[in-house]
């Protein structure tokens, strides 16, 4: 018999469920509620005193509870460390795409042992932070083995997994980028595929042109990959509207957009991501999220976890930096951080906290999830519930 658990006296639950949220309420926000957990799914919310009787009782004790955060964009397989590079940076130097042949140059040296336990070290970070959807690229490999393998290992630990052989043209391809473009939509992408959920492309001077990333991702489609565009991070260019017209999941980054990119975005199902920690760490200009958002556009927020232009795994980190620097209000970022996320990754059984819901919550040490931007840097999170199951949890947090 599935056991039933319910986490009662909890201050003020978020639910984004459609059912509850308004325009007064955008988070669907419950006070003194009640959530149910059966086997990996949420079965009931509403108010404590109206909860059902279940086999277990966790006293939330007034604190907030919240959806587990959706990452959608990661680069988690790899093997290396860029600090040196980020202290000079941080020193005067600029960022350019180039760094990521670092990376490529350890990642290919390291064992399948190593990637996987830096991959599984990192996912655990996240969730030590309430992260409980994680979405990962390839592209540290940039061979057709070194991807494959890259995906292969990923897709041991989560379905949210993306193809990106076009994150930089392979030092090898050098000369001959046209060549690299071929290798990365033939040869590479079957031997990725069947890894694989989603087809990314780097669309950006210094990376790949309009053509070349619309070849990519028409090819990703035709062995049935969704698209998702890094478009718009360090100039303006043509990926926002690539991504809306071949009707990615979500266009990344969009830092530089014209007017045309944000009716794009606000008319289209494709989802705005925004990545402040990369902008943070490159000491770059933040993307206004607050343009998109009076648009019309859904906005995600991620991490953009990666080696060299933002070493984090923390989406409390990309709340407060949102709310700080983006234009967000602290219910916009908490929303765009579950939600948002959920939407970028066309799921509807993550992000929410409503019957049916995949039982992925998050309890924070504070009475309302606006604690997240309003006590930045402190580690707020008491226990993360994955598919029902506890999996974190401070001394005597529950
Ligand atoms: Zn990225």
């Amino acid at each position: 018999m599935t056991v039933s658990t319910a986490i009662t006296d909890i201050g003020s639950l978020i639910t984004n469920d459609p059912s509850l949220t308004s325009a007064d309420n955008p988070l669907g926000l419950v006070r003194d509620a009640a959530v149910v957990i059966e086997g990996d799914r949420v079965v009931w919310t509403g108010a404590t005193s109206k909860a059902p009787p279940t086999d277990n009782r966790v006293d939330a004790g007034g604190r907030a509870l919240l959806p587990g955060f959706v990452d959608s964009h990661a680069h988690l397989v790899f093997a290396g460390d860029r600090g040196p590079e980020f202290a000079a940076r941080m020193s005067g130097r600029p960022y350019s795409a180039g760094g990521i042949r670092t990376t490529v140059a350890a990642t290919r040296a390291a064992s399948d042992a190593e990637l996987d336990g830096n991959l599984a070290r990192l996912i655990a970070e996240a969730r030590r932070q309430g992260t409980t959807t994680v979405e990962t690229k390839s592209g540290y490999g940039l061979t057709v083995e070194d991807e494959a393998r890259a995906l292969r290992i990923a897709a041991e630990r989560t379905p949210e997994t993306t193809y990106l052989g076009a994150h930089v043209v392979a030092p090898e391809y050098a000369g001959d980028p046209a060549g690299y473009v071929d290798l990365v939509t033939g040869p590479m992408l079957d031997a990725c595929a069947p890894y694989a959920r989603w087809v990314d492309v780097f669309c950006e001077r210094g990376a790949f042109d309009g053509d070349q990333a619309r070849a990519v991702l028409d090819a990703g489609r035709a062995r049935g990959l969704t698209p998702r565009v890094h478009a718009n991070q360090l100039g303006h260019g043509p990926g926002v509207l690539l991504a809306v017209e071949l009707g990615a999941a979500s266009a990344d980054h969009c830092t530089y957009l014209t007017d045309a990119d944000v009716d794009a975005l606000a008319s289209g199902d494709t989802v705005a991501t925004l990545l402040p920690g990369a902008e943070f760490s490159t000491r770059a200009t933040y993307p206004d999220a607050r343009r998109l958002l009076d648009a019309g556009a859904t906005v995600a927020l991620s991490t953009d976890c990666n080696p060299g232009s933002s070493f984090t795994t923390s989406m409390p980190f990309c709340i407060a930096v949102a709310v700080r620097e983006m234009g967000m209000s602290p219910d916009e970022a908490v929303r765009a951080a579950t939600y948002g996320g959920a939407r970028a990754l066309r799921r509807t059984d993550v992000g929410t906290v409503a019957p049916g819901s995949r039982a992925d919550l998050h309890l924070i040490d504070a009475p309302s999830h606006i604690h997240l931007a309003y006590r930045p840097g402190v580690p707020l999170t008491a226990a993360v519930w994955q598919a029902g199951a506890l999996v974190s949890a401070d001394g005597a947090a529950v």
